[in-house]
This record gives C-alpha cells, sequence and structure tokens, in this order.
C-alpha cells in the first residue's frame, strides 16, 4: 500500500489516504467511520486493520465520492507529529563519513557501532511544502536525503534476523541541518531540529510492497541540479542492523520513525561549500517511494 497524510479544501483536518485506482481514497470516509482516520491509528492497530484498509481501498478506489485527485489534495508529512523525537543515523555511508572527516579536518573513521542522534518531532513538515529559515539563526542549511523507516510492530532487543518484521514501511526524509549550529553547540540536536527541518513524505510505502530497502537509488537536486545520487546498497549499517542496534534496552514503538542516514554530496563536503538560501528548491527522491519538493524561504 501507499499511505498518506491529506486535507482538503472541504475539509481541512489532515487524515489518512491510501493510493488506488490512480486516486486518493479517504480511508475513513470509504469505511464509513470504521477504519482508522490517522497514520498513527492505522498502523497501532495493526496486521488485521490494515488488511481491511487495503481490501477498502481495492473495492472502492474508483469511487469519486470518497476518493479525490492527487492534485486536488493538501499533502501532509505522513505522520505529521511523530510521539517522538525522529531517530536518525549519522555517518552511515562510507563516501559521506569521508566528506565530513575531510570538512572538519579529522581522520576518516568508519562507524563500528551506529552513530545516532534525533530530530525534535516539531522539525516535521510536509513533502511540498515551504521550508521557512530563520538567517539570524543559520547561515549555513544544508540537504541530507535519507531512507525514512516507520515501525510497525513494538519491540526491544529485536534480532536482526527479525527486524524487518517490526518496519511497517518506508518514505523519504530530507534532514535539513544548519551545519553553523552543529558544530557551534557540539552536539548534533539543535542544528537538526529547527522548525520545518525535517520535510517528509509524499507516501508511506508498506514493506511488502517496497520490498528490499537496500536496492533503492536516492537522489537529490538543487534548483534542478543533481548533488547526491546513489544507493541505499552502500549503507554501513543497514535497515535491520539498525533496528537491532537502536532496540537494545529501548522500546520501539508503533510509529516511531529512523532517518538511515545520507549518502555523499551534502553541500558542507563541497568545494567550495554550498549551502542553501532563499528561493532554492530542494528535490529529495527515492525510487519505488516518490519526491519531496521544497522550496527555502525566509522566515518572517
Ligand atoms: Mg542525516
Amino acid at each position: 500500500m501507499r499511505l498518506l497524510t491529506f486535507s482538503t479544501s472541504a475539509n481541512p483536518s489532515p487524515r489518512l489516504g491510501a493510493l488506488g485506482g490512480g486516486r486518493v481514497v479517504d480511508v475513513a470516509a470509504a469505511s464509513s467511520g470504521r477504519l482508522p482516520g490517522t497514520m498513527l491509528a492505522l498502523i497501532q492497530q495493526g496486521d488485521d486493520v490494515q488488511r481491511r484498509v487495503r481490501e477498502v481501498v481495492d473495492e472502492r478506489g474508483g469511487d469519486l465520492g470518497v476518493s479525490h485527485a492527487p492534485d486536488e489534495i493538501s499533502w501532509h508529512a505522513p505522520i505529521p507529529r511523530p510521539l517522538k523525537n525522529v531517530f536518525c543515523l549519522g555517518l552511515n555511508y562510507v563516501a559521506h563519513a569521508r566528506e565530513s572527516a575531510r570538512m572538519r579536518g579529522k581522520e576518516v573513521q568508519i562507524p563500528k557501532v551506529p552513530v545516532i542522534f534525533t530530530k525534535a518531532p516539531t522539525a516535521v513538515t510536509g513533502p511540498y511544502d515551504d521550508v521557512p529559515v530563520d538567517w539570524s539563526v543559520t547561515s549555513q542549511v544544508d540537504w541530507e536525503v535519507e531512507l525514512g523507516v516507520v515501525v510497525g510492530k513494538p519491540g526491544r532487543n529485536i534480532d536482526r534476523r527479525r527486524a524487518l518484521d517490526h518496519v511497517f514501511g518506508y518514505t523519504v526524509i530530507n534532514d535539513l541541518s544548519a551545519r553553523d549550529l552543529q558544530n557551534q553547540h557540539l552536539q548534533w540536536f539543535k542544528g537538526k531540529s529547527l522548525d520545518y527541518f525535517c520535510p517528509m513524505g509524499p507516501v508511506v510505502v508498506t514493506g511488502d510492497e517496497l520490498g528490499d530497502p537496500q536496492a533503492r537509488r536516492l537522489r537529490l537536486r538543487v534548483n534542478g541540479v543533481t548533488k547526491q545520487d546513489s544507493s541505499t546498497a552502500d549503507m554501513i549499517f543497514p535497515v535491520d542492523s539498525i533496528v537491532e542496534w537502536l532496540s537494545k534496552g529501548l522500546t520501539l514503538e508503533p510509529g516511531d520513525v529512523i532517518a538511515t542516514g545520507t549518502p555523499e554530496g551534502v553541500g558542507m563536503g563541497r568545494e567550495p561549500q554550498e549551502f542553501l538560501k532563499d528561493g532554492d528548491v530542494v528535490e529529495t527522491e527515492i525510487d519505488g517511494i516518490g519526491t519531496l519538493k521544497n522550496r527555502v524561504v525566509t522566515r518572517p
């Protein structure tokens, strides 16, 4: 299934949609309110409910009364406000670890355990939303295309061999980063957590539909110019390993979001360095999921 969170001008409250027959099916409306109205509720209610959603979407995909054309809706982040911080992997691609070390004048160290930090849930924004930036706070806004993992089944100390059973689906994340704040504050949290710094979407593709998460091409363009073009095959810690490491002594819950790290090609790693400015348009794309398109604007 390809799932999203949307609203319409007639009904501005964000709700669960599913793509079917080229249209966005309003899941709650199509089931007369029997099925969940939000992405989080759908994930939390488990396999049986998810199967019924699939049936309703198959049945009513062409029903104009309970579905909308994709270009008629407002798209929100699939999980507009995660229940906790977005978990993030740092330095999870060798070539990116190299460029990061070079820029900081440090020796390259390939992590032996995952580097984990988080982004505030208030940073999450929609797949086509503007990203307002307060330039008095940062002048070094950088891009990072990342495969996002949405946790389905809860678990702690999850074995790697069963880790993908705990994954609900996958999405696209741009882990926007204020490099000057990252450097000033030493811990990355502040520079990763400014408002609007986590564009996400446009859909969550369920694990059964996406297939192997380590065989996806991921790309990022700024004003149409390709800056990142790599494959999730190059992750140092693949998704199953990330879930195993992260869940050690820490319970993962339905709806938790994990950003799995970015490949090479970020602005900080370029010579000369490049950062985003007012009016830039960033397209963040993963094959089989979709493309985010966000314009950087000046925050009033
Ligand atoms: Mg990142």
